[in-house]
C-alpha cells in the first residue's frame, strides 16, 4: 500500500492513496483552474461560464459524491466541488437540514 504524508497544521497527515477518492478525480490536471475563481475579480457571466464548464467535468466525475461529502464536511468556503458551487452547497446543507427534522 502507498501512503502519502502531507504536512498540516499541528502534525502530518497520512494520506491513503489507494483509498483517496481525489485520486480518481475527473478535474485533475489542465482544466484546474475552472474549478475556482481568478485571483483578480470575475464578471458574473464569466463566473456562470466557467462554473458551467467546471459542472460538465463534474457530471462525468466517478466520485462525485464523495467530492460533495468532503466539501460539506469542512465546509468548503469556495469553488466547484461535487457539482456545486460555494451557494448551492449551503443550499443542499440546508435543505438537508429540513428533511431531517
Ligand atoms: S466532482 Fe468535480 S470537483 Fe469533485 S473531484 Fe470530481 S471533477 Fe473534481
Amino acid at each position: 500500500m502507498v501512503a502519502l504524508e502531507r504536512q498540516v497544521a499541528g502534525g502530518w497527515l497520512v494520506i491513503d492513496e489507494q483509498r483517496d477518492w481525489r485520486r480518481l478525480a475527473a478535474c485533475k490536471g489542465p482544466y484546474s483552474e475552472l474549478f475556482f475563481p481568478p485571483v483578480a475579480t470575475e464578471r458574473k457571466e464569466d463566473k456562470h461560464a466557467r462554473e458551467a464548464d467546471a459542472k460538465a467535468i463534474c457530471a462525468e466525475c466517478v466520485v462525485v459524491n464523495d467530492c460533495l461529502d468532503h466539501a460539506i464536511s469542512v465546509e468548503e468556503s469556495h469553488g466547484i466541488w461535487g457539482g456545486m458551487n460555494e451557494l448551492e452547497r449551503r443550499m443542499y446543507v440546508a435543505k438537508q437540514a429540513v428533511m431531517i427534522r
